[in-house]
């Protein structure tokens, strides 16, 4: 729902504020960043004599003669963002493992940038999903004062405020279960997104069906809540070609008539995790006011066994003309994609195109829960996505396509075939997509069913949903060059 973490920056920097308590961070080889320097000896001395471990996540509070000292241990001193952020998520339970639910954090000696991060890791692992529990845990709100000589502190720290704003959309958005989180209710969350400076378009069944998208109303002919295409556009960049960022939103996925095993379906109220995180990412571009025009379209649907629903065998018209025939129902997200893809390309003649979806079981296979894979028509655009992930922590691995593959896709009754052979299924749905590319269109998929969510903890997330992806196309809004 939010973060349990407030952070803020007392307009008197001069005067410490009320709080139960001062931060003291200590790094495992008892190196201590932040307090004065008469509360940095006093906390020395007090790990050495207590033998207090510094590594990550531990707490210990201790009386000196300026008041109460929480000492956190953030493991390792930090020299890059990323490492940063580890240390805040770190400091996070730290704080959180002790009595005290506010401090004060005063003489930090990081560089500003890393301070920053540091704090926006600490927020970013605070985030809790918890509005379906009728009796509240223990979940207590956390605050942090931060008195910082360098402004810079604070100004960084407020664009990755912006970015959580999304990346915290994101993870809610895929938490929420399809009861709650069907087509309908994602386009309000978008609508809700409007004070931000986004226009939003929305395209119902009537709109979509003038349009001939007929591959991606054909998945949502089964379920008895209506199919949309959500436009979400930021005119930062004057008259320039926007950037096109493009999500898969099945809300939930049975597999359609292809029904899924009963095990694990529950998961499939994620295979919404693409447009998650470009609505996500729209949020976080707008609440950081980037100077650049960005376009993100979802496409909405809900696939579900019904009398009215897709049957395999079935064969459909795309919005680009295309037919295709439906061999399993299960394979959807392609369908959607590809109207939302054409509709992308007509509309705004975009300068590069990513999608991102929970495409392929067949991905996690391939890379497991470390990398999205990552296909592109076009080198440069892959490795500025490739290093734009390395950058902010949500890694991408570039994976081949070619003729080999897409000959896979070859009906005998239209023309293509929704699911390639039993092999390199990744690799054919990535092929399929790509049949709805225009030529010169520069155009990425990212297949991030292993990364949507997470068993355990992450890079400064508790665990549940990671909002991979927000992060990750900022980055490249942040870096691109046309
Ligand atoms: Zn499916």
């Amino acid at each position: 729902m939010s973060a349990y973490l407030t952070i803020d920056f007392p307009a008197d920097q001069s005067s410490s504020p009320k709080a139960e308590c001062h931060l003291i961070v200590m790094t495992e080889s008892h190196d201590v960043l932040s307090g004065d320097e008469a509360q940095q000896s006093e906390a020395k001395q007090e790990a050495a004599a207590i033998g207090f471990k510094a590594s990550g996540g531990n707490s210990h509070l201790m009386s000196s003669a300026s008041g109460l000292l929480l000492i956190v241990g953030i493991g390792e001193a930090p020299t890059s963002k990323l490492a940063a952020e580890k240390a805040g998520a770190h400091l996070y339970n730290a704080m959180r493992k002790s009595t005290k639910i506010s401090a004060v954090m005063t003489s930090i000696s990081l560089d500003a940038s890393l301070a920053a991060s540091l704090l926006s890791g600490a927020m970013s692992q605070s985030y809790e999903f918890n509005r379906y529990f009728t009796k509240k845990e223990e979940t207590k709100q956390l605050h942090l004062s931060v008195v910082a000589s360098d402004k810079a502190v604070q100004t960084d720290f407020a664009d990755a405020e912006a970015m959580l704003k999304g990346v915290f959309l994101a993870r809610d958005l895929v938490t929420e279960p399809a009861n709650s989180l069907y087509p309908g209710e994602f386009v309000r969350h978008i609508e809700g997104l409007k004070h931000l400076g986004l226009e939003i378009e929305v395209l119902g069944e009537t709109e979509m069906e003038a349009l001939g998208m007929g591959a991606l109303l054909g998945v949502g002919q089964g379920s008895s809540r209506d199919s949309y295409m959500a436009i979400m556009k930021w005119n930062g960049g004057g008259d320039e070609q926007p950037l096109a960022f493009v999500g898969k939103g099945v809300c939930f996925d049975t597999g359609g008539i292809s029904l899924k095993p009963a095990k694990g379906m529950e998961d499939m109220k994620w295979d919404m995790g693409g447009a998650a995180a470009v609505t996500g990412a729209m949020c976080a571009i707008a609440a950081r006011g980037l100077k650049k025009n960005v376009v993100g379209i979802v496409g909405l649907v809900e696939n579900m066994p019904d009398g009215m629903a897709q049957r395999p065998g079935d064969v459909v018209t795309s919005m680009s003309g295309q037919t295709i025939e439906v061999i399993n129902t299960d394979a959807e997200g392609r369908l959607v994609l590809a109207d939302c893809l054409t509709y992308c390309q007509q509309e705004f003649k975009p300068q590069m195109i990513i999608d991102l979806a929970t495409l392929t079981g067949a991905i996690i296979v391939a890379l497991g829960k470390e990398y999205a894979g990552l296909f592109a028509n076009d080198d440069s655009l892959s490795t500025q996505i490739v290093e734009a992930g390395q950058q902010v922590e949500e890694k991408c691995w570039p994976m081949p396509m070619g003729d080999a593959y897409d000959k896979m896709l070859k009906s005998h009754i239209a023309d293509m075939k929704n699911i390639g052979g039993p092999w390199g299924g990744s690799i054919t749905a990535a092929c399929f997509l790509e049949r709805f590319i225009d030529d010169g269109m520069k155009w990425a998929h990212i297949d991030i069913a292993g990364k949507a969510w997470a068993d355990s903890e992450g890079h400064a997330h508790p665990g549940g949903g990671t909002g991979f992806g927000v992060r990750l196309l900022n980055q490249v809004v942040d870096n691109w060059q046309s």
